[in-house]
């Protein structure tokens, strides 16, 4: 194996092997751009290393090889004691990941060839500030010394030397920190700073190949999604220098503003500085647009070589630079990060200055940025005060009193005030009070803590891990430095950016949910005077437009409401996936339920019960019917465990039992103890529900199937076009599926005819929420004319377990512990419940090629998710009226 490319070999199509910095350093040395000439140790060798726990043999040889190329090139040896070659020893994965090894700059420098340096460069200070610089990176990264003693030792020198900068002090400072330095290398390790060139080299590039490991870099990579075997690439770059004085400087700069996507000159520079400096924020950088001033062709250079970039990667890059007295060197880009706003707005400038299409454009932006711009925003021009910050862990706007637990959240919530519950950190117990407030803050954890997991998980603004709160739950007061806040006080968290307000703060929609819901026009007139707001409703409406245009899913929406269906329809839905009907049977309407179910088998006292429920339903049809005219509505007849319209069991032997006791008891209450204890069910969710209740309790699933083709008639008969299917819920085998249908076509047919209407478009499918369904579908299919996969069932069915007992319980242990990246109820299980939904769709179209076939459950708005289900050919998904416009971006994001 090659485990060495030299920086002219490689190209940006390489990332996996020689990792993201490694692939555009190739790139742009192919581009002719002036890179300092270097080779790149690919993932490979460091997969070997991690495998084997030592270096691969050929290593060696090849870094030799490798090395002597540059060095030729360069006409000087690597730590050559007269006129040394220097290099840096740079980390770079596929993915840009903070919490790897930081890079080690000036590597060849010992004793001697600090001396050549500073007589060559002519320049004793400089050589003595990089021989210092390498012995405190090399010292704190390689040999895993604490930085702190470094830099404090440089601190206490400033102090006796009277100075701020570090670029006052002198080569005799500087040459005395050495000395120091060295001592502290001594001290903590017990060996000497290693002198030998080449064994600094190869103990750099061991350290970055062992930081893959690293504690923090593994909680990064569970926590982005990152597969832990990818390993990462070394690259050895020779030096250059922007710490040699006034015409010298190193800078970093984007091709265009990152966070409004305008283009520009965007950047920082700073004169007599090397590598992190600029970010470290040592001394105050310039802006870029100074070095205009500075030096007008190094600027010049650097201008032409942002816009190649930009016209070679068609994209907004950033840029690492440095200035070596005059000549300008290329040390790092990558298509640059960008918030969710700039994400749309670079993609539609670059698509309007032809330098993209629109499938490309539409490929730039995603559903979860989509996402982001959608959640309601602090009103831009409100007053603010600011009190602390903490990680921004789930998105939102939340504004409410203090909740210091379960009680008063609820409290609250019950007479309508908001609260936002804040904790020194969330467990399972606290779920009722973050169901009850706006929003969570807590002091402590990151994100994947409780907090941060459940919140998401329930679409709930949350703060997590604000380290300046002092939190006293017992005393009911949070103190941020001075300031004691208690129940009385209302505070605003923001989820976007992590911060925390004190006091009411206003909350507005934002500009691209009103023009998602209301229009363009609307959207424009929302975004007011503010011209980037402006556009980018603009961008959101030219993408949205693109992906519905060329996506294959369509979008439903699962909503059981007219307001819902009404607010979907808005959102861009072509139909309703999923209507529950479980809601037309509760509140008051459910002693009737409980009538019919404990009544006995065909007596008058049941059919009174139905014959009520189906006027009653026979009415919410109509009206979602009626809102939904022209487009599919997917109705599936009810699907509740059963004990949800039972008595509790306990409540009612307390009461007969106390009855007994008083001499007060009602025989029928008695009675009723009995049936329900007759029906109890130990496990309600793999219970009487579904169609097995339809088939138990007969008359059921009819009076709802009666109910919806009666609406349909008589919406028939006032013109209009009402679309309904029927599904029928938790189906496992063929024959349960055929007898609702042998019943469902009678009654289809009976309306018909009475009403003088064609009802024939009525259709009747099956919801796939067992493994079984998916396992038999080619026999289900015989009896069906459409499928639903109900993956939020699928997913508890196959996995075992039930999402209100699991999901606040032990998943985000779960999630920390890498047995999943993110729930499977959030994002679908390819591997297993997504070979079930494959299978199934494999085995329906052997059967019926012509099956429509759809996802509902909310897998059908999770971005990676209705991409899988654009892959397995299924025909739409539907998803909560929120989530339209995002499944519909999604979907054509997935067809380009
Ligand atoms: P990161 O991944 O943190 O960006 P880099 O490997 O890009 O780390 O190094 C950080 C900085 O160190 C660079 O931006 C650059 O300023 C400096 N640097 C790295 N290699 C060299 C080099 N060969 N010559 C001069 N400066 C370098
Ligand atoms: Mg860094
Ligand atoms: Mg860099």
């Amino acid at each position: 194996v090659k485990y060495v490319y030299d920086f002219s070999e490689g190209d940006k199509s390489m990332k996996d092997l020689l990792g993201g910095k490694g692939a555009n350093l190739a790139e742009m040395t192919k581009l002719g751009l002036p890179v300092p000439p270097g080779f790149t140790i690919t993932t490979e060798a460091c997969r070997a290393y991690l495998k084997e726990s030592t270096v691969p043999e050929s290593l060696a040889t090849e870094v030799t090889t490798a090395l002597r190329g540059v060095e030729d090139q360069m006409g000087r040896h690597l730590g050559d004691p007269t006129d040394p070659l220097l290099v840096s020893v740079r980390s770079g994965a596929k993915f840009s990941m903070p919490g790897m090894m930081e890079t080690v700059l000036n590597i060849g420098l010992n004793d001697e060839s600090v001396l050549g340096l500073a007589a060559v460069s002519g320049n004793e200070r400089f050589a003595w500030d990089s021989y210092r610089r390498l012995i405190q990176m090399f010292g704190k990264t390689v040999l895993d010394i604490d930085g702190d003693l470094f830099s404090d030792a440089l601190d206490n020198l400033k102090a006796e030397r009277g100075v701020n900068g570090d670029t006052e002090l002198t080569a005799e400072d500087l040459k005395g920190l050495v000395v120091t330095f060295k001592g502290i290398v001594k001290e903590q390790t017990g060996n000497d700073f290693p002198q030998d060139p080449r064994t600094q080299m190869d103990m750099g590039i061991e350290a970055v190949f062992r930081s893959w490991n690293t504690e923090r870099a593994r909680i990064y990579r569970r926590r982005e999604r990152i597969p832990h075997d990818l390993g990462t690439a070394v690259n050895i770059c020779t030096m250059v220098f922007g710490n040699m004085g006034e015409n010298s400087g190193t800078g970093v700069c984007f091709t265009r503003d990152p966070s409004s996507g305008h283009s520009g000159v965007y950047g920082d520079y700073l004169e007599n500085a090397q590598g992190e400096d600029v970010v470290a924020g040592i001394r105050n950088t310039l802006p870029l647009s100074a070095l205009k001033e500075i030096n007008k062709p190094v600027y010049d250079e650097l201008r032409g070589i942002m816009r190649k970039l930009e016209t070679h990667y068609r994209d907004m890059c950033d840029i690492e630079f440095t200035v070596e007295r005059g000549k300008l060197w290329m040390l790092q880009t990558r298509v640059g990060k960008r918030t969710a706003a700039a994400a749309f707005r670079i993609a539609t400038q670059l698509l309007g200055e032809k330098l993209i299409t629109r499938d490309e454009a539409l490929g730039r932006v995603t559903g979860d940025q989509l996402t982001q711009l959608m959640f309601p925003q602090f009103d831009a021009k409100a007053e603010k005060e600011l009190i602390a910050r903490g990680m921004a862990a789930s998105p939102g706007a939340a504004v409410g009193k203090i909740a210091f637990n379960n009680a008063q959240a609820v409290e609250a919530a019950e007479k309508g005030i908001k609260t936002v519950l804040v904790r020194r950190e969330t467990n399972p117990d606290d779920l009722p009070g973050m169901v009850a407030a706006e929003g969570v803050l807590t002091a402590r954890g990151g994100k994947t803590s409780h907090a941060a997991v459940v919140a998401r998980g329930m679409g709930k603004t949350c703060v997590c891990g604000a380290e300046a709160l002092v939190i006293d739950a017992a005393a009911g007061t949070v103190t941020i430095g001075d300031l004691v806040l208690t129940a009385d006080d209302t505070i605003a968290i923001d989820g976007q950016t992590g911060e925390i307000f004190r006091g009411e703060v206003a909350v507005t929609d934002s500009p691209v949910t009103t023009y998602l819901a209301d229009g363009l026009e609307a959207g424009i007139a929302a975004a007011g005077e503010d011209q980037g707001t402006r556009e980018l409703v603009e961008a959101v409406d030219k993408l949205l437009a693109h992906a519905d245009k060329v996506r294959r899913l369509s979008v439903r929406a699962n909503a059981d409401t007219p307001l819902d269906s009404k607010r979907a329809i808005d959102f861009g839905a072509e139909g309703i996936g999923l209507c529950r009907t479980e809601h037309m049977f509760l509140g008051e309407r459910r002693p009737l339920v409980e009538r019919a179910i404990l009544s006995a088998p065909e007596s008058d006292e049941r059919q009174a019960a139905f014959n009520e429920l189906e006027k009653l339903q026979k009415q919410d049809f109509l009206a979602m019917l009626e809102v939904m005219d022209g487009k599919a509505m997917t109705v599936r007849l009810i699907d509740p465990p059963l004990h949800e319209f039972m008595p509790a069991l306990i409540e009612l032997e307390t009461k007969v039992a106390v009855g007994k006791a008083t001499g007060t008891l009602d025989p029928a209450d008695e009675a009723m103890l009995v049936e329900v204890r007759r029906m109890h069910e130990e496990n309600p969710m793999l219970g009487l529900r579904g169609v097995r209740l339809g088939i138990y309790l007969p008359g059921l699933f009819a009076l709802q199937m009666r109910a919806l083709c009666e609406a349909a008639a008589e919406l028939v008969a006032r013109g209009l076009n009402p679309r309904p299917e029927i599904m029928v819920p938790l189906v496992g085998s063929v024959r349960e599926l055929q007898l609702v249908r042998e019943e469902g076509e009678g009654i289809i047919a009976s309306v018909a005819a009475a009403h003088g209407v064609d009802l024939s478009g009525v259709s009747i499918g099956a919801m796939i929420e067992l493994p079984r369904a998916a396992m038999t579908a080619e026999d289900l299919a015989e009896e069906a004319d459409f499928f639903s996969f109900g993956t939020n069932d699928l997913t508890q069915t196959v996995w075992g377990f039930s999402r209100d007992d699991v999901e606040g319980v032990f998943f985000p242990q779960y999630i920390e512990a890498g047995i999943f990246g993110v729930s499977p109820f959030e994002s679908i299980d390819v591997h297993g419940v997504g070979t079930l939904v494959s299978e199934g769709v494999r085995r329906a179209r052997s059967t019926k090629p012509n099956i429509k076939l759809g996802v509902c459950g909310e897998h059908g708005g999770d971005p990676a998710s209705i991409h899988f289900f654009h892959n397995v050919g299924v025909d739409y998904v539907s998803c909560s009226p929120f989530r339209v416009p995002v499944a519909r971006l999604e979907a054509g994001r997935a067809a380009v």
